[in-house]
């Protein structure tokens, strides 16, 4: 299907960029199905670029190519896969490491699918109805370019379909639950098919690897926004005494899961189901003090009382941590909202600290990992932003 874009925007997409924008459209009654395969032409009827269309909170689709004499079928999503497999060759030494990004979106080509490998099985995500729709040739291409033990998938798009089916498998063996994988040499328990989270957020592995080995011996760690507990774990695992806090009933038992499957006895650990603000006032209030506070919020949160959205009150939330951070401690700030970078976030740290009459130096920073590449004209597309912080005496 061919469509028109304003002369404004081709010299972008000529250059690379990959996210088709409904902005950069000249106005056309047609509507387009999910799914379409689109050729982009500016307005003297030139070529410009080949894509999908497909809706997501991002955009309109992604561009697939600009060679215009490239189709876009089965061989098309081997050769992509294929090469994503390759890139990570030699990345991780499998006895420690089991589990990470294969195939990470428009950095590997193809805009709105990521795939993960977890132990032996892969999970795939599909962010629109639009790339769902070559399932069947992503899905073949896998099993090709791959030895496959079982294949999962989640959908992270709203359709009729959706709300049917509760089922994340597609093909294979069956994953155990929990699935063991490894991180560096840690175990951590994941649930392939257990609604939409797997429980482990595989872009913080740099982080949780220099958080064991750097900073957290003989520490006391204070967790907020702990989920399952991943921080705590490495922490732990290097001697540090971890106060994990989240707000969702579920962290407990996924806390302390993690703990056992690594040896760790989770009754010398604290774990506690709570709103971190009301936390972070209760610890105010009875001065509590800890050598190192993670922060790692949701980019937007509602709870009974506040809503909060990183972009509006991230500099609050470091104000109540270092409050609760010892002189000469550490806090680890950390955001996956791709909505500003990691200049602004910084900008975040020193108007927090302006308020205190506290210095900071920041010792370590961190974008995603190699394995999350990055397309080289979409840096936004690199969203994850850490910082560890030490509070001065
Ligand atoms: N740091 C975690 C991931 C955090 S995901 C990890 O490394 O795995 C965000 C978590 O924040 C969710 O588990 C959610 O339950 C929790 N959360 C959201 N709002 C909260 C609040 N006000 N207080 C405590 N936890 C909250």
């Amino acid at each position: 299907m061919k469509i028109h874009i304003k002369n404004k925007y081709a010299q972008k997409y000529k250059k690379g960029y990959p996210l088709i924008e409904k902005k950069a459209f000249v106005a056309q009654n047609t509507k387009i199905e999910e799914g379409s395969i689109i050729d982009l032409y500016d307005e003297q009827d030139h070529f410009v670029a080949r894509g999908y269309y497909g809706i997501q909170n991002k955009g309109h689709g992604w561009v697939l190519t600009l060679n215009p004499q490239e189709t876009i079928h089965f061989e098309f999503f081997k050769e992509k896969i294929g090469t994503a497999i390759q890139k990570r060759v030699g990345l991780f030494d499998e006895s420690l490491t089991n589990a990470y990004r294969l195939f990470n979106g428009e950095g590997d080509g193809i805009g709105g699918l990521t795939i993960d490998f977890y132990n032996g099985f892969y999970l795939v995500t599909w962010y629109s109805l639009g790339i769902y729709a070559f399932k069947e040739f992503i899905i073949e291409s896998l099993e090709k370019v791959t030895n496959v033990s079982g294949i999962y998938e989640k959908k992270r798009f709203k359709s009729a379909t959706q709300m049917q089916e509760t089922k994340d498998y597609v093909l294979g063996e069956k994953a155990p639950e929990p699935l063991i994988v490894k991180e560096n040499g840690v175990n951590f328990a994941t649930y392939l098919d257990d609604g939409p989270m797997v429980g482990f957020f595989l872009d913080q592995r740099d982080v949780r690897k220099t958080l064991m080995d750097k900073y957290a011996s003989g520490k006391t760690v204070l967790n907020t926004f702990s989920y399952t507990g991943a921080f705590s774990v490495f922490a732990a695992l290097a001697g540090a005494k971890t106060t994990s806090v989240d707000l969702a009933n579920r962290s407990l038992a996924k806390t302390q899961e993690q703990f056992s499957i690594n040896g760790i006895d989770s009754s010398r650990q604290t774990i506690i189901v709570e709103d971190v603000f009301k936390y972070f006032k209760y610890a105010t209030r009875k001065h509590l003090l800890f050598d190192v506070v993670i922060l790692d919020p949701p980019s937007f949160a509602r709870s009974k009382k506040k809503t909060f959205s990183v972009a509006n009150n991230y500099v609050e939330l470091l104000q109540d941590a270092i409050a609760v951070t010892k002189p000469g401690g550490m806090i680890i700030a950390s955001t996956n909202y791709s909505g500003f970078n990691m200049k602004k976030f910084q900008r975040f740290v020193a108007a927090a600290f302006k308020t205190t009459p506290y210095t900071y130096r920041i010792r370590e920073e961190f974008l995603l990992p190699d394995d999350f590449l990055v397309h080289s004209e979409f840096p936004e597309g690199n969203y994850l932003k850490v910082v560890f912080i030490e509070k001065g005496k």
